[in-house]
């Protein structure tokens, strides 16, 4: 704590080089985080799809006009990426839209 509070009434971080929020710790009580495990806040299972996003049957063969996007089917599969999974809604549900728009119309009545 010396250290820190040194640093930030230097105004520099030589441990990390922050250049923001060098507050000094100088005001009791103060509080500690105990041990931290990873954790997921995400599903990303689901169905297999290809790059038009189109749901494979169990040959992996596209059925038609049925399309995952975002976590179902994510390409994260079992992985913490942090960030990418408001990019992949974005571009899979793009893709998906791009392909389902090129199809024929059909009427499932
Ligand atoms: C706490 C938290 C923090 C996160 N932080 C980040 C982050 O910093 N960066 C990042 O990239 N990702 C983050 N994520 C993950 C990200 O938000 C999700 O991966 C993403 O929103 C998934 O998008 P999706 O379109 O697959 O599903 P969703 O966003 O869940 O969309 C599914 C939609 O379908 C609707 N729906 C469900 N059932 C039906 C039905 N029967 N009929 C009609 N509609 C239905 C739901 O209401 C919902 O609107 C976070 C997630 C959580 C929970």
């Amino acid at each position: 704590m010396e250290r820190w509070n040194a640093q930030c009434a230097a105004g520099t971080d030589d441990n990390f080089g922050r250049e923001l929020f060098l507050v000094p710790l100088d005001t009791p009580p103060y509080y500690a985080v105990g041990p931290m495990l990873p954790t997921f806040v995400n599903t990303h299972g689901g169905p297999k799809h290809d790059a038009a996003q189109r749901l494979l049957d169990a040959d992996d063969r596209p059925i038609p006009s049925l399309y995952a996007i975002g976590e179902c089917g994510s390409l994260w599969g079992p992985y913490d990426n942090s960030m990418g999974d408001i990019t992949e809604f974005i571009v899979s549900g793009t893709n998906a839209a791009r392909h389902a728009l090129k199809e024929t119309p059909w009427d499932a009545t």
